[in-house]
């Protein structure tokens, strides 16, 4: 179907980072095919018509590190230390988990993230079939990575067999919407050898990869101590670094690990809340974008956050660098919304999502910005950044459909999604 939205104020995150007032955003199947002013006449070209008076258009947030099932655990352990966190709560509910409850979690996962404005996700975990489920029914976009623990001498390994299987099925799937990349967990559960292993089949296989970095101190001075190196110089040495790779967390870094870091073109992907609330540090991420390493932005898993509001998340990100560099201009609003749309985008292989350029997917978010909060309109930027809500997002759509409209999620029934998860919730932790 085509559409057009009129009337809007368009944040563009374009090359120029350009707002045009009064505008117009055309699709015809899922491509964005008009970005611009009004022309008279434009409606008959178009079979909907969407009249967005006080409205802002912008491109939906890409969700670049995420473990979407986890909502499952939110609030169910918090203000704990991360292994006592993992090991005594976490952990043995996830051996309860079942293809089903992934599925509904899933689900839960994605009407948050709609809501909020997100219309892209990657995620790495496991029952990634059950994953793949909820992308393909709801509508949203998604990359995909099976979540491995690993050891290439173990015969009996059947994650990255899962994970092949994934890409073999769902690589390219639901007309594009999702793609797969390989999910080596952290360089503390897996050897480099089956890191070694991951990293040539994607190679193989044209995809990229998602792992774990440098999150914590511990893991730092655990791999300092077991192999005289820090993780990133592991990595370096093993050659496991390219433009293919992407680094969650990146938190606790020498100034050699930055600098190896954009020496290999790697993406870094930016947590902030997840950081804060597992007392993880400030990752450096003015240092690393100085350098020119692409970086994005996501949430973490909502048990370690508690949330996956991608605008909470962007606020925290410039509000810790300030503070962090001791400077009010570092991380300026232009930077934190690139991080969070085609940053992070560009980071999971997708270069044709994040921003509104003729040509580009057709997903974006409608907000309402005719509300106090938005008042007086001096940037619309700020104004989304600094002191908007993400609850403002009221109409998402997602490869050229309406997913979302006027607040009323049409792809899936939201009520049930919601009743379900509490179900499952209260089977795991009977
Ligand atoms: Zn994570």
């Amino acid at each position: 179907m085509s559409i057009l939205l009129k009337n809007a104020q368009l944040i563009t995150i374009n090359n120029q980072d350009e707002v045009i007032e009064n505008g117009c955003v055309g699709i015809s199947d899922n491509k964005l095919d008009y970005i611009g002013s009004y022309k008279p006449g434009f409606e008959e070209a178009y079979v909907r018509v969407i009249d967005c008076k006080g409205k802002t258009v912008m491109p939906g947030f890409v969700n670049a590190h995420n473990h979407a099932a986890m909502t499952l655990f939110r609030n169910y352990a918090d203000d704990m230390k991360l292994m006592e966190w993992l090991f005594e709560k976490i952990f043995p509910l996830e051996d309860k988990l079942t293809g089903d409850a992934v599925y509904s979690a899933s689900m839960l996962a994605i009407a948050e993230m709609l809501r909020s404005g997100t219309t892209t996700f990657s995620d790495m975990y496991f029952f990634m079939e059950d994953v793949a489920r909820a992308v393909g029914e709801s509508g949203i976009r998604a990359v995909l990575a099976r979540g491995m623990h690993g050891d290439a001498a173990d015969p009996k390994d059947y994650r990255l067999k899962e994970n092949l299987e994934l890409f073999d099925k769902y690589n390219g799937a639901f007309n594009g919407r999702t793609s797969v990349m390989f999910g080596p967990h952290a360089i503390f559960t897996c050897t480099v050898p089956y890191m070694k292993m991951v990293f040539d089949k994607a190679k193989e296989l044209g995809t990229t990869i998602q792992i774990h970095v440098a999150e914590t101190k511990e893991e730092v001075k655990a791999c300092l101590e077991k192999h005289g190196v820090t993780p990133v110089k592991l990595l370096y040495d093993a050659g496991l670094m390219d433009e293919t790779v992407v680094m969650a967390h990146c938190v606790n870094l020498t100034e050699a690990d930055i600098d190896m870091l954009a020496e290999k073109r790697v993406n870094v992907i930016h947590n902030p809340g997840s950081n804060l609330k597992l007392a993880s540090g400030i990752a450096p991420i003015v240092k690393m974008l100085d350098k020119g390493i692409n970086v994005g932005l996501g949430t973490d898993g909502a048990s370690s956050n508690n949330n996956l509001d991608m605008l909470e998340e962007l606020r925290m990100a410039t509000y810790l660098q300030k503070v962090h560099m001791d400077d009010p201009t570092a991380l300026p609003v232009d930077t934190v919304l690139r991080m969070a749309t085609v940053n992070s985008a560009r980071a999971l292989g997708l270069g044709d999502v994040g921003s509104l350029k003729v040509g580009m997917k057709a997903d974006l978010i409608v907000v309402n910005t005719e509300k106090p909060q938005y008042y007086p309109k001096y940037n619309i930027k700020s104004a989304i950044v600094y002191s908007g809500n993400s609850s403002d997002v009221e109409t998402v759509i997602v490869d050229g459909k309406i997913i979302m409209e006027k607040g009323v999620i049409l792809a899936f029934d939201e009520e049930k999604v919601l009743h379900e998860a509490q179900k499952f919730s209260e089977l795991l932790t009977r």
